[in-house]
């Protein structure tokens, strides 16, 4: 089956030297402008042959540890690329879903789109599609390694990780766990994405690739927090060294990450009813099966007895529900264990 050829186009030359700040534009035609584009910002900044790193934030426009974390980066890249200290080439996109971006959301205002669940994308898609299909077809065949910064957002609170998916063979799982080493998380999970994303993400979409790749959750809630933006600050800047595409960059030594996986949503808390939620336990405590959780109190029969939630497993706490208000079928607590193999 032949792809249709991306519609999203750019006067980035990708393969001039230098720093160049233009934007990749979605066509997108409104009530008020018929022809018009959503100018989503691309930094393409290179230095003669070399490796090609994607790096990308604002996938989720509510989530902004990744988003700052590039904007502070291309500040450096442009003094290193002024001193001659590039060998390949970074392309930058920090609010990749640009619409969603502007508006402090998850999903795109536009067409309801969460572009982190419509990978590979649609080249004549909505715009969230029109997105995922140009990060596919235009930017990975150009990349050696991908990096895509999410958060909590919204409606979550994370202990701050990397992610990355197994990947496809043994070549491309070591180059995964080379790069979760490299980005120097105190903590990398391998996940399938299985409560989450599954195959429709970004970085499931690079696996498939062949792309090694690896995405974050930096912190929680609608807000910056300062360990999720210092591990994306000194991860970024570790893995452009390692992969020796930038030199003389500072990043502070830290200790090895430690490697665990997620249990799937058989083994979370989902709300079973509406109601306000009590968290008695928060992200990183180790957990036992049947331990409380947490209280869930209803609206509708104040006279009710509050409903006792209990962990369905043994593990350690990765994500819990951030909001107090909360729908029945809300995610609520999600569980890690240590990876072996
Ligand atoms: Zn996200």
């Amino acid at each position: 089956m032949t792809r249709t050829e991306s519609r999203v186009w750019t006067h980035i030359d990708f393969t001039a030297n230098g720093v160049q700040s233009g934007s990749a534009n979605v066509p997108h035609s409104s009530d008020t402008s018929a022809y018009g584009v959503l100018p989503v910002p691309m930094i393409c900044i290179r230095g003669g042959d070399g490796p090609t790193a994607l790096l990308t934030a604002g996938t989720h426009g509510d989530e902004y540890e990744g988003q700052i974390a590039l904007l502070e980066l291309v500040q450096d890249l442009r003094r290193a690329s002024d001193e001659g200290r590039i060998a390949g080439r970074i392309l930058v996109l920090p609010s990749l879903n640009r619409p969603a971006v502007l508006a402090g959301r998850r999903n795109s205002p536009l067409d309801g789109g969460n572009l982190n669940r419509v990978f590979p994308g649609k080249a004549d898609g909505s715009p969230t599609e029109m997105i995922a299909d140009y990060v596919t077809s235009v930017l990975f065949p150009m990349s050696d390694l991908v990096i895509d910064l999410h958060s909590g957002g919204s409606s979550l609170q994370y202990l701050p990780i990397a992610l990355a998916r197994p990947g496809l063979d043994a070549q491309a799982k070591a180059a995964i766990r080379s790069l979760l080493d490299s980005f120097g998380a105190p903590t990398s999970v391998i996940t399938k994405g299985s409560g989450g994303g599954a195959n429709s993400t970004l970085y499931a979409a690079a696996e498939a690739a062949g792309i090694p790749a690896l995405t974050t959750e930096l912190g929680g809630g609608p807000t910056l927090t300062q360990p999720g933006l210092d591990i994306a600050r000194r991860g970024l800047r570790q893995v452009l060294l390692d992969f020796g595409i930038v030199s003389g960059l500072e990043t502070p030594s830290v200790p090895a990450t430690r490697l665990m996986r997620t249990l799937g949503p058989g083994s979370s808390i989902f709300a079973p009813h509406d109601g306000l939620f009590v968290p008695l336990v928060h992200q990183g405590e180790v957990v036992e099966k049947d331990q409380l959780a947490g209280l869930l109190h209803r609206l509708d029969d104040p006279l009710a007895d509050v409903t006792r939630l209990h962990f369905r497993a043994a593990g350690e706490v990765v994500w819990k529900r951030f909001p107090t208000l909360t729908s029945a079928g809300d995610a609520l607590y999600g569980l890690m264990v240590p990876f072996t193999q």
